[in-house]
């Protein structure tokens, strides 16, 4: 009798447990086939959003969710879609996070029964430290940032139509255009999205902006920290323009240097001038005159490239170019930490080609001191102040003692007759001139 009971019992505990995983797997079921087939069962429904953990961003990314699937659903709730068995609507994300500044897009597929779809795409751009949204204008600098960023943007993207062998049409972008970007350790990146103005393909075309070439559009907080940390190592004087408002201006262009004796005795001079003055280095003398490379250029003048070996550019195959411009960079910015902006081609030797390969500015001259033949510092005194003008580059090299005499018996005339000696980039400044990438200064 008493194992009777007890057998009754083990059927009862084996039915109960039974009942329970039956009911668990139920739920299970439920639970699993309620988060796919919401409502009405017709329709499968992904989404892929992980929170950023910034409230308000979370926020409206949700709302956003919430309205888009209501929208679908009610879509696929219509009569008309009766027969709606394997409609999908497919949510995910990529986002990007820099410095506080959080860079969210959405992109949302549809799928329908009759074999339609549709694609969606929103951003969203958040300043987590300002907690706010942020556009494009946020992070520019007020004062004609946006002219000089369409410009590098323009300059970049026929460098990339050139790499990957498209036509660009760069007259289709409008200011919209750029608003989707995100901050990276590798710069700013511009994505423009497929069938968006110029953009025909079925790719997002994506450009980047290193951070070393952003410094004159980009507001000093939203920069990359790593980058003022690198740059700090090197102090740069910096100089207050306004007394030169007005003035006559002359940019004294330095090539074919540094050299360690006559470059100096250049430098040592300049301040007598309150002279400022632009270097055009070759990458090939750079690593023997590292010492005084710095100092040029912690004196506050310009450091632009003369290419490495000085071999006319137009007449070499593009790898060539590519490692004559490239290799020079590479140097200066292993001592400056910064690469130089500006180009100044052996021989003033040019083409459209070679400027779409590079992302430096072409700096020629218009006042040609003829230094190299004359080699006479009175000769070549003469020739400056007979030819220059306000606005002027004057060309100089630093590699002869006579050429840097001359050039500073030169800047001690024009300096009685009111001139003011400027780097490019002050020149630029002080004429209100942004620079654009496609053209060849010869003077401002
Ligand atoms: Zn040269």
């Amino acid at each position: 009798m008493k194992y009777r009971i007890k057998t009754d019992n083990l059927i009862k505990l084996i039915i109960i447990i039974l009942g329970a995983c039956l009911l668990a797997f139920s739920v299970f079921f439920i639970i699993n086939v309620s988060v796919n087939h919401l409502t009405n069962e017709k329709s499968f429904i992904n989404i892929g959003y992980n929170p950023t953990g910034v409230k308000s961003l979370d926020k409206k990314v949700k709302q956003l969710i919430n309205k888009e699937k209501k929208a679908f659903l009610d879509s696929v709730n219509k009569p008309s879609n009766s027969s709606c068995e394997r409609c999908n609507f497919v949510l995910d994300e990529d986002i990007h996070k820099y410095q506080g500044i959080y860079y969210v897009q959405i992109h949302i597929s549809r799928f329908f029964d009759d074999d339609s779809s549709d694609k969606k795409t929103y951003t969203y751009i958040y300043d987590s430290k300002k907690d706010r949204f942020i556009t494009l204008s946020d992070i520019l600098v007020e004062d004609s940032g946006f002219e000089k960023f369409s410009l590098i943007i323009k300059h970049y993207l026929r460098k990339y139509a050139v790499d990957n062998k498209i036509t660009i049409d760069d007259k289709l972008l409008t200011e919209n255009s750029y608003n989707n970007y995100y901050l990276s350790s590798r710069g700013i990146t511009i994505l423009f999205l497929p069938h968006e103005s110029f953009n025909n393909s079925d790719n997002v075309i994506e450009i980047t902006i290193p951070w070393e070439k952003t410094n004159e559009f980009i507001k000093t907080k939203y920069q990359s920290k790593e980058l003022q940390l690198k740059k700090s190592s090197i102090t740069r004087m910096e100089r207050d323009l306004t007394s030169f408002n007005g003035q006559k201006l002359v940019a004294f262009t330095f090539d074919d240097g540094p050299n360690e004796k006559t470059t100096k005795i250049l430098l040592d001079n300049l301040s007598k001038y309150d002279a400022k003055v632009t270097f055009f280095v070759l990458g090939s003398r750079v690593d023997k005159n590292k010492e005084i490379l710095k100092r040029a250029y912690m004196e506050g003048n310009d450091i632009g490239s003369h290419t490495f070996n000085h071999k006319e550019l137009t007449t070499l195959k593009d790898p060539i170019i590519k490692k004559e411009i490239d290799d020079t960079n590479n140097k200066i910015e292993h001592i400056l930490g910064v690469e130089p902006i500006y180009i100044r081609p052996p021989y003033g030797s040019i083409n459209s080609h070679i400027k779409s390969m590079n992302t430096m500015h072409t700096i020629c001259w218009n006042v040609d001191s003829i230094d190299w033949k004359t080699k006479n510092r009175k000769k070549i005194k003469q020739e400056i102040i007979k030819n220059v003008r306000d606005g002027s580059i004057v060309l100089v090299h630093d590699i002869y003692e006579e050429s840097v005499y001359g050039a500073l018996l030169a800047m001690n005339e024009l300096k009685q007759k009111g001139y003011s000696f400027v780097t490019i980039t002050e020149m630029a400044k002080l004429k209100n001139i942004v620079l654009d990438y496609d053209k060849t200064y010869y003077g401002f």
